[in-house]
């Protein structure tokens, strides 16, 4: 026997119910209860987007991550649809009774600007490790690039460089990094280490690696 929906008054001939109410009486009532205005955090020097406690590389899903946080959206599933200006097409997905309810939802969005810390310690000169590269003047300038190419693949950064006759000196905010560049391609450097900190009563090392080619 059909039944009719308390609120709109569709009957379960025309559309799906979940308990007494319609499924869009449903959906509708739970995305009342979703904010329509969140904020994202961006920084002003890379543009990356603060996304499940660190700053990415802003797409729809670092966005939804980010949003699904602003908006308290715990229970939901949410998925960016479309995203322009200040304003994001949303859609959620939750649980509700044993059933599966969707709706989609438009939502203002306030972009709120920072500094990530990666910018931060870039602008500061941070470092962990000094690469000198030395000898001949074309060996040092591939392996530089090669090195520089390998340290921004991997989400680090130079913070200066600085020419020595034909060699180059290279300051870098990963030292594990480095390590594992000349691990990677088989090249023994000299190490050697020097104290610049401390941090919660551990000593901090910045490593130098002396290399020639
Ligand atoms: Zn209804
Ligand atoms: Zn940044």
């Amino acid at each position: 026997m059909a039944i009719r929906c308390p609120t709109c008054n569709r009957s379960s001939d025309e559309i799906k119910f979940i308990g007494e109410f319609c499924e869009e009486c449903i959906a509708n009532r739970i995305k009342d209860t979703v904010p329509d205005k969140a904020k994202i955090y961006v920084c002003r020097f890379c543009n990356r987007i603060k996304s499940g406690g660190t700053f990415r590389k802003l797409d729809k899903d670092t966005l939804a991550v980010a949003l699904k946080k602003d908006l308290g959206a715990n229970g939901f599933r949410v998925d960016v649809i479309h995203y322009h200006n200040g304003a994001a097409s949303l859609e959620f997905e939750c649980d509700y009774e044993n059933a599966k309810v969707h709706f989609t939802k438009l939502v203002d969005i306030k972009t709120v600007i920072e500094n990530c810390i990666d910018c931060t310690r870039m602008k500061s000169g941070y470092y962990e490790a000094l690469v000198q590269l030395r000898g001949d003047g074309y060996l040092v300038e591939r392996m530089a690039i090669k090195l520089t190419k390998y340290v921004e693949a991997n989400g680090a950064f130079i913070s200066k460089t600085e020419k020595e006759g034909t060699g180059i000196d290279m300051y870098i905010s990963n030292k594990k990094l480095v390590s594992a560049f000349f691990m990677l391609y088989r090249l023994k450097p000299k190490r050697s280490y020097t104290l610049y900190g401390m941090k919660h009563g551990k000593e901090l090392y910045r490593n130098i690696y002396a290399l020639r080619l």
